[in-house]
């Protein structure tokens, strides 16, 4: 870690060695809030047998909406080292997970593309699932090329103003159409896998790109996957999400205090469909739910006595 960090797009130039916090509210130590099988993601991801997701305390972009503040305002965490980040992958490929699943490690590049050389050279057998915000420089995914076998950004916003009044981030827009280049450059078109024990095919490399629905957002919502179809077609698969659930901290604003519209999630699915898009995730009207939330209670962080 630099002493003047400038890992991600803030370059807020926090001291971190020396224990500064930055924009994304960590100090050069790596922190960690769960590391345990996840049931929630696509289902090309999770299986039957859960993703093994690795939850990294803190957060660069720091939404308003924030489905997991209390992990992405650094409000949990336990200080481990890189080695130990190792050992927890091995743990959850133990726990029979089908990847691993680095959620939100932008912050921590350095120390999380050491413990994943150091994996790969134990032999580690799984994937690698780079999971972010989309709000990651090109020359932080860079020290990721040949180590991640799947990205899975989001794409928030293609308007610079809801990107600077929801997330502080008016340069969100052409930042993460950057990292989402950078990702199809490493690890190209989709490709899936038949595993032993899973009915469904699981993703063995390449891009999906997330966009949650907001309420208010569904032009906005157009405007992404109009662009993702247009530079990709379909060898970037897309999921769109309709969990969003307004938390306290929105519970007064206007158009974030309530849920997203059924009717406004099924004119963007019929949008895609419209454009030619064949392959995206689409999720039903029971996902709405707060089980998407794990709990924060450092599962399987520490190690085993
Ligand atoms: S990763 Fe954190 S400390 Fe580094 S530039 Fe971004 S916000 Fe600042």
């Amino acid at each position: 870690m630099s002493r003047g960090c400038r890992l991600c797009p803030r370059s807020c130039g926090a001291d971190r060695e020396a224990g500064e916090r930055g924009v994304c509210g960590e100090t050069g130590t790596l922190r960690v809030a769960r590391a345990a099988p996840h049931f929630w993601e696509e289902p090309c991801i999770s299986g039957t047998k859960g993703s093994g997701a690795v939850f990294f305390s803190g957060c660069p972009l720091g939404c308003i909406y924030c489905q997991n503040r209390l992990i992405a305002r650094g409000g949990v965490g336990r200080e481990i080292s890189a080695s130990r980040l190792c050992d927890i992958f091995f743990e959850l490929a133990d726990q029979g997970a089908n990847n691993i699943n680095l959620v939100t490690p932008d912050h921590f590049a350095p120390m999380v593309a050491q413990a994943v050389v150091q994996a790969r050279g134990r032999g580690f057998p799984l994937p690698f699932v780079y999971n972010t915000s989309g709000y990651v420089t090109v020359e932080t995914l860079r020290r990721f090329d040949g180590l991640i076998d799947v990205y899975l950004p989001d794409f928030k916003y293609m308007d610079e103003a809801r990107a600077g009044e929801y997330s502080g981030a008016p340069d969100y827009p052409r930042v993460a159409a950057a990292a989402i280049g950078e990702m199809y450059r490493q690890v190209g078109r989709v490709k899936f896998v038949t595993a032993p024990g899973e009915d469904e095919p699981l993703i063995k490399r390449g891009v999906i790109v997330r966009h949650l629905l907001l309420p208010g957002g569904l032009r906005d919502a157009k405007r992404i996957v109009a662009y993702l179809y247009k530079t990709y077609q379909d060898a970037v698969y897309m999921s769109l999400l309709r969990q969003y659930t307004p938390v306290d901290a929105v519970s007064r604003h206007s158009l974030l205090g309530r849920p997203v519209k059924r009717k406004n999630y099924d004119a963007l699915v019929d949008y895609a469909l419209s454009l030619g898009v064949e392959h995206a995730f689409i999720q039903e009207g029971g996902a709405v739910s707060e089980s998407f939330i794990p709990s924060f209670d450092y599962e399987g962080v520490e190690r085993c006595r």
